[in-house]
């Protein structure tokens, strides 16, 4: 290929949210900018596929952050023969083995509870009944991650640096800004990675740029505004009361990194304001555990309020009445607890973890909640419950849905379409391409409207497998 060619070819996030993954190939380096797990399950099966490019010809990964959906498959990729550099922050660094370790538990679990079933019903499903990669793979990975700090720009070769900038999406979380040199002149391409909202508590904003030739853009809410921040606090106070007045539990499936801290967070401020009623907080989740014992050590990349309360002594994450539980068997107790509770569990979209135990306890209770505060891709148990299905599957068996449910969005940790149009219009100049990924198509539908009709700005969304040369007249 061509001095001052960029070849990128997209191999996951198209006109939907998982599976994050770009190729690049440009002046004689190879690399990826991400490396995500499929995550719904009209997609599952690209897990398995083989790579399109081979992993040991690869120079370097770009981790934007830790979530699996753009880390998930790094283990597969390492067994595959990576024998490249990780360039990642340092927070995502420390929770990339917490999130990929867990995930390869739950890869094994997976395996051999299909094993098991289909054994007694005597018949194959889909996928392998082997995991997708092991724990001992999951252990391989971070040797191969070296750290880059924010704002620090890193020369991969003599034609090609990368520069992270903070996204504000989970603590550590970047965006990839990648200088080349083109066929005339240096230009600039930059990986949005998840995009954060504004003025979100624990995380800094996220980072703006003033100019860029090629954009890859998340697109996640696309088509939607996030509910006023302010009365996130309000909605959680009258849902936990309400529930606890009627003798029912509050569950929520909580992402074990960010979300569960934001929910501790606030639910902090409420305990310090008085404004819940006397209930136990149960943080099913070891791994939630651990993230929030990561985040405790990074105190610098969070905002300046979070900061603050730290010094002041105010722990932002603990509060009296919480409870971590550890044990599968403490976790099985909790239901049997007389009385309400408040139960954050893992897995945030339902397919895996305690919360299904949970769910399966509570979901046909009809004095019990269920309270999403997180993204539910297409296909999820999670997806399914908020789309109101009236009967779920959980572990093999049918329970009818009668428990409440209910949907926080303005907790999510992605910029809502307003926020990603703000974003864009920091930039001076229009940018030669503007893709719009990780958002189903209807989402990036939407926003490429927008962008039209407020900037007069031409976007693309391109789709799986898709491949584009970044020439200077794309
Ligand atoms: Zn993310």
């Amino acid at each position: 290929m061509a001095l001052g060619k960029m070849r990128i070819k997209f191999l996951g996030a198209d006109r939907q949210v998982t599976g994050s993954c770009h190729y690049l190939e440009t002046n004689g380096l190879r690399l990826i900018v991400d490396c995500g797990l499929f995550q719904e399950r009209e997609y599952l099966s690209r897990n398995w596929e083989p790579f399109v490019f081979d992993p040991a010809g690869l120079d370097f990964v770009l981790l934007t952050h830790a979530h699996l959906d753009h880390s998930g498959l790094l283990p597969k990729l390492v067994r595959e023969g990576f024998q490249g550099r990780i360039l990642a922050t340092a927070v995502t660094k420390a929770l990339l083995p917490v999130v990929l370790q867990d995930s390869a538990h739950l890869q094994e679990e997976d395996a051999a509870f299909k094993k098991k079933r289909h054994a007694r019903e005597g018949r194959r499903g889909p996928y392998p009944e082997v995991p997708l990669y092991t724990v001992e793979d999951a252990l391989a990975v971070p040797s191969f991650v070296q750290d880059v700090p924010y704002r620090s720009r890193l020369d991969l070769n003599d034609r090609l640096s990368l520069t992270f900038h903070d996204a504000g999406h989970i603590l550590g979380s970047a965006m990839a800004e990648l200088r080349f040199k083109g066929a005339t002149a240096e230009e600039r391409l930059i990986f949005s990675g998840d995009v954060g909202q504004w003025d979100k508590p624990i995380v800094r904003n996220p980072s703006v740029f003033d100019r860029a030739d090629y954009i890859v853009l998340e697109s996640t809410y696309g088509d939607s505004r996030h509910h006023d921040p302010k009365h996130l606090e309000d909605i959680l106070c009258d849902v936990i009361g309400q529930t606890v007045q009627e003798g029912g539990n509050v569950v929520v499936p909580t992402f074990a990194l960010e979300r569960a801290q934001e929910m501790l967070f606030h639910l902090s401020r409420l305990t310090a304001a008085q404004r819940l009623p006397h209930v136990t907080t149960f943080l099913d989740s070891p791994m939630a555990a651990q993230v929030t014992e990561i985040f405790e050590r990074y105190l610098d990349f969070m905002d300046l309020q979070t900061q603050a309360l730290f010094r002041s002594g105010h722990h932002p994450f603990r509060f009296p009445g919480l409870h971590l539980v550890q044990t599968v068997e403490e976790s099985k107790t909790i239901n049997s607890i007389k009385g309400s509770c408040i139960i954050l569990a893992g897995s945030g979209m339902c397919t895996g973890g305690r919360i299904k135990h949970h769910l399966a306890r509570n979901i046909s209770r009809p004095e019990s909640v269920i309270v999403f505060v997180g993204y539910q891709a297409r296909g999820t148990l999670g997806r399914q419950i908020i789309e109101g299905q009236p009967t779920v599957r959980i572990h093999g068996q049918y329970y009818p849905v009668r428990a409440k449910v209910v949907q926080i969005q303005g907790l999510s940790a992605h910029a809502d379409q307003q926020d990603l149009l703000r974003w864009l219009r920091y930039l001076r100049a229009e940018p030669r391409a503007i893709f719009l990924t990780h958002g189903d198509q209807d989402k990036a539908e939407a926003l490429a409207g927008l962008v039209a009709k407020e900037l007069g700005w031409r976007t693309r969304i391109p789709s799986y497998l898709e491949e584009v040369e970044l020439n200077g007249t794309t």
